[in-house]
């Protein structure tokens, strides 16, 4: 007998939670049920494992909350009335309408996600930027990984992480800023871990709390919080005054080492050490040690990005790769390791920052080439980019945007400083908020909502940190009434169009056939790529060039690595820039007042705000709730005993949770995870960086005091 746990399929996908993008099969059972989730054994990034995120996934497709129908407002405001798709789409048309005829084509902004297919990304840009036309358009992506995509450009002339995993196998120091992956990509973790087993190489970790990759360290700093800059600019300085560069790739493949050079020359050890709290010698030693290493590389993720210096700390990391003759070559490489699933995707083709596959709107030739191949006049797209999610929030709250359009993503739980995001929303004349859940926190202030099918209900794309297009394919029809996210636009594309006819591909692969046009002769050229063969190689790193295919090139030798030839970066003259970045002091620090460091994080089962994994038993079970990591010292002097409730207090506002008291914060600190609504975002302040307009989650100062409430 089959029972209802025995699975009699196996279908092919890519985990849709983090940026590692395992390859991840779902087996459903006789009646077409998800019933189980295994990694896939051949595939190059998770060789047949997952983490605890993936191997839950298949109960996410039935989770509590999912949405399942159209809901639209009703008149007396306090309830939704389920409504067919076309009444939806022509209330959403008619309101974009009114906003733009009344305020001004850009009052109405969208704001997506990391989470949907690149084919979606792709058509919501196209819909966008040349049928609605608002310039304010971004994705939550400002949240996590905008610093990275500013510091790339600005070192090496475009976006785009030039290494790869398998650089693990290859390196001889591996340096981690800001990045705990143990918790946040598991599996990139077992991949460095068994790569270090074999090869030895010394894992250097720049935290200021000992994480749990922290722990398995050779060198531990703790560094002051929001100080990365300083510590990189004494590196380089040691590196400089010993004559430890590589000063022939310098020579060859860089511009403004001089300028860079007179700046770092004012980090001496000593005086640095007083800013970023590494003494003098051991930043010597980790000068040493990285520059000697025949192959150096540095990964980071959010202690880098979350911060007010988050561009300068990418570009920071680039100089020193830079300065070592650290780029393009095994084991040596900068490598931002990304958050979302997809955030890569959007970062290629979403049009948020600029035009699809890294072209920018203010580029005429860009504007013409996308226009004509669109068929939209180029005098129709803006000729800068419009606001970021950041300063859209702002701009809602001053009223210049009346109208917003939430594409997966949940800025109640997500943004800093919710109390003002809170006001915002009040504000806004038109909300639609298009979900797989309809119980999101943001559906408070919703007029519309628009179920979409999740990840493994569709077929498409994503790309992971490495450049690897992998692909997903439907398990199952969608839940509900609930329908994928590029039918939703092609919908309202037909509406909006108002006869310009621009053409609307319906299938995903007509979809990334547009896509592998528009990349020919780009650095994310994907033309030699196609969905049988994506699957059959269990994804592929780009570039893979219609060129690779005629010189019969295996897909894996496409684009394992980036500026691996001379004279190859971005810049209109091939070289990598080195750049001077004096360090300015300009975060909230802790005072009288606010004694404590406030640092936020993430947890290894839970995934961002929660919408999905907080429904999931065997993930949420481990960590239902949020609490504050405490130094027992500073417990001690504040009477504060293990597992009580305390309350946490910031210039902005307040939140109760448990204290767990641990030696993992220092006595000037405490930890509290950002998944939980209503809770640390209450307090973070989110100041911006000047480049990438992320803000600097990490670094807040805040008080505690003790309370009996729970
Ligand atoms: Fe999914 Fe990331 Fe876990 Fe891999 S490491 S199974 S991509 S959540």
């Amino acid at each position: 007998t089959i029972t209802d746990k025995q699975v009699v399929k196996w279908t092919y996908s890519t985990c849709g939670y983090c940026s590692t993008g395992c390859a991840i099969e779902i087996g459903s059972n006789a009646d077409g049920k998800p019933v189980a989730s295994r990694g896939v054994g051949g595939a190059d990034v998770n060789r047949g494992k997952l983490c605890v995120k993936g191997i839950f996934e298949h109960e996410v497709f039935e989770a509590q909350g999912r949405g399942e129908i159209p809901l639209l407002r009703g008149a007396a405001q306090q309830s939704f009335d389920a409504v067919g798709w076309d009444q939806a789409f022509d209330k959403m048309a008619a309101e974009i309408a009114r906003i733009q005829a009344q305020y001004g084509r850009d009052a109405f902004a969208i704001v997506s996600t990391g989470q949907i297919l690149t084919e979606e990304f792709y058509t919501l840009g196209k819909l966008a930027r040349g049928v609605i036309g608002t310039n304010n358009y971004d994705g939550n992506t400002t949240l996590c990984m905008a610093s990275a995509v500013s510091g790339y450009k600005r070192s090496f002339g475009s976006d785009g992480p030039p290494g790869c995993y398998e650089d693990f196998e290859h390196t001889d120091c591996l340096m981690a800023w800001g990045s705990n992956l143990p918790e946040q990509h598991p599996i990139i973790y077992w991949r460095m871990k068994e790569a270090q087993e074999k090869r030895g190489f010394p894992l250097i970790v720049v935290d200021p709390r000992v994480t749990m990759l922290a722990q398995n360290a050779d060198i531990h700093l703790p560094i002051t919080p929001g100080t990365d800059l300083v510590l990189q600019n004494a590196l380089i300085h040691v590196i400089l005054a010993e004559g430890l560069e590589d000063k022939a790739y310098i020579e060859a493949n860089t511009n403004g080492f001089e300028a860079m050079a007179v700046e770092v020359a004012k980090y001496d050890p000593t005086n640095a050490a007083k800013i970023c709290g590494i003494d003098e010698d051991t930043i010597r030693t980790v000068a040493r040690l990285y520059a000697k290493a025949e192959r150096a590389m540095s990964i980071w993720t959010m202690g880098i990005n979350q911060s007010t210096h988050g561009s300068d700390g990418v570009v920071g990391i680039n100089n020193l790769n830079l300065v070592t003759g650290n780029i393009g070559k095994p084991g040596g490489t900068s490598l931002s390791i990304t958050g979302q699933c997809n955030a890569m995707g959007t970062r290629e083709w979403s049009s948020c920052s600029g035009l699809p596959g890294y072209r920018a709107l203010e580029k005429a030739e860009d504007r013409e080439e996308i226009g004509k191949f669109w068929g939209v006049d180029p005098e129709f797209f803006p000729k800068q980019r419009g606001l970021t999610e950041t300063d859209i929030f702002p701009a809602i709250e001053t009223g210049q945007i009346k109208g917003l359009w939430l594409v997966a993503t949940n800025p109640m739980t997500s943004m800093p400083n919710t109390a003002r995001i809170r006001k915002a929303f009040e504000k806004l004349e038109f909300l639609v908020v298009q979900d797989s859940f309809a119980d999101v926190e943001t559906m408070e202030y919703a007029h519309l909502f628009l179920p979409a099918a999740i990840w493994a209900e569709k077929e498409g794309t994503f790309t992971n940190t490495e450049r690897r297009v992998n692909i997903t394919r439907p398990i199952k029809q969608a839940f509900g009434q609930s329908q994928s996210d590029l039918w939703i636009f092609n919908q309202l594309a037909k509406r909006f169009d108002q006869g310009r006819r621009i053409e609307f591909p319906e299938q995903p692969e007509q979809v990334f056939e547009e896509m592998k046009f528009l990349s020919k002769g780009r650095l994310m050229d994907v033309s030699g790529m196609n969905y049988a063969l994506i699957e059959a190689n269990r994804g592929i790193q780009w570039p893979y060039t219609e060129q690779h295919v005629e010189h019969g090139e295996r897909p894996k030798a496409g684009g394992v690595r980036l500026y691996t030839e001379p004279r190859t970066f971005r810049h209109p003259d091939g070289k990598a820039k080195l750049i001077a970045l004096p360090f300015i002091d300009n975060n909230e620090v802790p005072d009288e007042q606010f004694p404590f460091w406030l640092n936020t994080g993430r947890l290894v089962e839970q995934f961002h705000t929660r919408t999905r994994t907080g429904k999931i038993g065997n993930n949420n079970k481990f960590s239902p709730t949020a609490f504050m990591e405490i130094n027992p010292d500073a417990a001690i002097e504040l009477g504060i005993k293990h597992q009580s409730y305390v309350r946490v207090v910031s210039r902005r506002g307040d939140a109760v949770v448990m204290a767990m008291l641990t030696q993992r914060v220092p006595k000037n600190m405490v930890f509290v995870p950002f998944h939980f609504f209503d809770c640390v975002n209450r307090l973070t302040l989110g100041l911006l960086d000047p480049y990438s307009r992320q803000p600097a989650f990490k670094q807040a100062a805040v008080r505690i005091e003790a309370t009996d409430q729970v």
